[in-house]
């Protein structure tokens, strides 16, 4: 089944303005995607008209939308195809849940000289955590590296496991240069040594279907805001034996049984980790952007996005001093480039100008602008939603871009 962009480019009421009198192009999805009508009318409705604290009233406001907010753990579980509700922790985004993870997980079962395994091309989300907690306990942080395509080396990841690797902790996709890991083969070589597996999904849910049951993976992370739900809603997932076993991270109101001056004993799953008053607005309406995309269909949103990578990189290749980074075989719908002598700034401030919205700089995961020996890049990253015209302003944009600064 083909798309209907510009019926489905209606649902999303931002993207029908001018910038500096110019259509907007939104290339910035990276960062965050932009919100369906329907999801906003969502949250507006429910303060309007809904609103209460949930899981503390016997009253029906409090009552009803305690059920909306379980409903929408519902929906997320079924999403990423989870065995049970409360394997599904909602928290702010991808980096309150990566810290849960590294706080309470390492708390448990990490001690001094203790190894944890991450990748060359992971988001600062899913590095200083890591960095912090060994500091705190003596441990060591090793690192995945890369090749030139900028894929994972596996062999060398297979290297880098001993007997005192605790966890290892990769992105499904990197968000600055659209490498797909091979996450199913990671996981498999980690749980040959019985060492669990953090997948952050921050780049990776909104693109295609995500089975954690089918991955096997032990955690799965991601934010609501970069799959058209609200900002400050992400979700945790986390096998069960896990997440019964850590200890909370956050503490105070809810994630409790009972609270005596002496001794407090914590709540059962999923409520031990959401700890205080829950985001549950941004809850529900991150349920109702997972219902859209699905009506939608994840495939035909796979499909259509990979067209429009396939589109892009064929059209910005032809642009002489222009050098894609990131290359690999397994890409998702983000391109990063570097333009000859041209600073990524300079660039970016006259591709805004003709209100194209692309991100530049180190896109937060400066280790591996390091290691690419770059200072940073021009990042595109496609939606659904963008279209083939939209590439053609950019590839216009970078050709004024070349005259003014060439
Ligand atoms: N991990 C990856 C791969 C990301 O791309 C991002 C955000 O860009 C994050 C983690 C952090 O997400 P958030 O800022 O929503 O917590």
């Amino acid at each position: 089944m083909s798309l209907d962009i510009q019926k489905i480019r209606k649902d999303f009421p931002i993207l029908n303005q001018q910038i500096y009198k110019k259509p907007l192009v939104y290339f910035d999805n990276g960062a965050t995607t932009q919100k369906p009508q329907l999801v906003i009318d969502e949250e507006v409705k429910i303060y309007s008209e809904e609103n209460s604290n949930i899981h503390r009233g016997v009253h029906y406001l409090s009552e009803q939308l305690t059920q909306r907010y379980e409903d929408a753990r519902k929906v997320v579980r079924k999403f990423i195809n989870a065995k049970h509700d409360h394997e599904v922790i909602f928290t702010s985004g991808t980096t309150e849940s990566i810290n849960t993870i590294a706080f309470s997980f390492g708390e448990k079962y990490v001690n001094e000289g203790d190894e944890i395994i991450i990748s060359t091309l992971e988001h600062h989300a899913n590095i200083v955590p890591w960095q912090i907690l060994c500091e705190r306990k003596n441990a060591v942080l090793k690192i995945i590296p890369i090749n030139e395509n900028g894929e994972l080396i596996l062999e060398e990841y297979e290297k880098l496991i001993s007997s005192k690797t605790k966890i290892v902790a990769v992105n499904h996709v990197s968000n600055a240069l659209g490498t797909i890991n091979d996450i199913k083969r990671i996981i498999e070589i980690a749980h040959k040594r019985d060492i669990p597996v953090l997948i952050d999904g921050a780049q990776s849910v909104q693109h295609g279907n995500v089975d954690v049951k089918e991955l096997d993976c032990d955690f799965y992370v991601f934010s609501g805001h970069k799959i058209y739900g609200p900002n400050g809603i992400g979700v945790l997932y986390g096998k069960e034996k896990w997440l019964n076993e850590m200890p909370p991270f956050m503490t105070g109101g809810e994630m409790i049984k009972k609270v005596s001056f002496e001794k407090t004993t914590f709540n059962e799953l999923p409520l031990k980790f959401e700890a205080g008053t829950p985001n549950y607005v941004a809850a529900i309406g991150l349920a109702k952007a997972i219902e859209y995309i699905q009506n939608v269909g994840l495939k035909n949103i796979a499909e259509y996005e990979k067209e429009l990578l396939d589109y892009a990189t064929k059209k910005l290749e032809s642009i002489e001093g222009l050098k894609i980074i990131g290359t690999a075989q397994n890409k998702i719908s983000i391109i990063s480039f570097i333009l000859e002598d041209i600073h990524n700034y300079d660039a970016g401030m006259v591709i805004d100008k003709m209100g194209i919205a692309v991100r530049t700089g180190h896109h937060c995961a400066e280790p591996l602008m390091d290691s690419l020996n770059i200072e940073g890049t021009i990042r595109a990253s496609f939606s659904f939603y963008n279209t083939k015209e939209e590439i053609n302003s950019l590839y216009d944009a970078l050709l004024t871009v070349k005259q003014m600064f060439g």
